[in-house]
């Protein structure tokens, strides 16, 4: 399987999985135009949409590309297509739900709390993980509660460290001021800025980040480390998990 990050609107990605038969999947679509490009460039066919939540920043290039390639499979949750808030899905996933890319197994996480509906694919040692689990930050948690967000958390932080994440935006830069802020002296979190600082100025994305080096530096997978915990605890926090993120989570919505 082979990955090609396609950058939309302002700092939005789409991704599409290529097989050896040069057939693709494109996850998270927010516009056709750059998926078509993308298609066209490395001479792909599609052959299925995948989406990880309903938000237009991620689904926005369904219909045109349903239009133009279909019909085509257009998977998504469970929780989104009883609500009917993804355009054209065919197919409403839920965790353990077997699917398959090219014949390799796709495990399908649920991680509610940036939505209800969102789920994660995991494939071939890569997770597209949409705006739960950015590169060194998390999403917002507009539709459900800090603890479920932590819940979600915690499956992804459970993933092998040599997982390579793939998420919704390239917020990566940002998020590491605000992962210095919480931990000013965490070394991992100058290390990854720098790397992070050089990929930006070579004009390169840091998707395929790996989830190792999550570990040592995100906040939000960080709530059982001691820094990270006493700081959630002078904004009045418990020390448990679902607190400590809570607290965090707020203080970035405040950054
Ligand atoms: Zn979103
Ligand atoms: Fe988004």
């Amino acid at each position: 399987m082979r990955v090609a990050t396609i950058p939309c609107l302002n700092d939005n990605y789409a991704y599409l999985l290529i097989d050896d038969d040069n057939r693709g999947v494109v996850i998270d679509p927010s516009e056709a135009p750059p998926v078509e490009a993308a298609l066209e460039r490395e001479g792909v066919e599609l052959s299925a949409i995948w989406l990880t939540h309903h938000h237009y920043d991620h689904v926005g290039g369904v219909q045109a590309l349903v239009e133009t390639h279909g019909p085509l499979p257009v998977l998504g949750s469970a929780y989104d297509m009883e609500h009917g808030r993804i355009p054209c899905q065919s197919r409403g996933l839920s965790e353990g739900d077997t699917l398959d890319f090219a014949g390799l197994p796709v495990e399908l996480l649920e991680i509610p709390g940036h939505t209800l509906g969102a789920i994660a694919y995991v494939v071939d040692g890569c997770v597209f993980s949409g705006d739960t689990l950015f590169i060194a930050g998390c999403g917002r948690v507009f539709e459900g509660t800090m603890p479920m967000m932590q819940t979600s958390m915690a499956k992804l932080r459970a993933l092998p460290a040599s997982t390579r994440i793939y998420c919704g935006h390239e917020y990566t830069q940002k998020n590491l001021e605000f992962a210095q802020n919480i931990e000013p002296d965490n070394a991992a979190i100058d290390a990854r800025t720098r790397w992070a600082n050089e990929l930006r100025a070579a004009g390169e994305t840091t998707m395929g980040g790996l989830l190792g080096d999550e570990l040592d530096t995100n906040p939000f997978l960080r709530w059982d480390a001691e820094t990270v915990i006493s700081r959630a605890q002078r904004d009045g926090a418990d020390a448990d998990p679902g607190a400590v993120f809570g607290a965090i989570r707020k203080a970035k919505d405040r950054f």
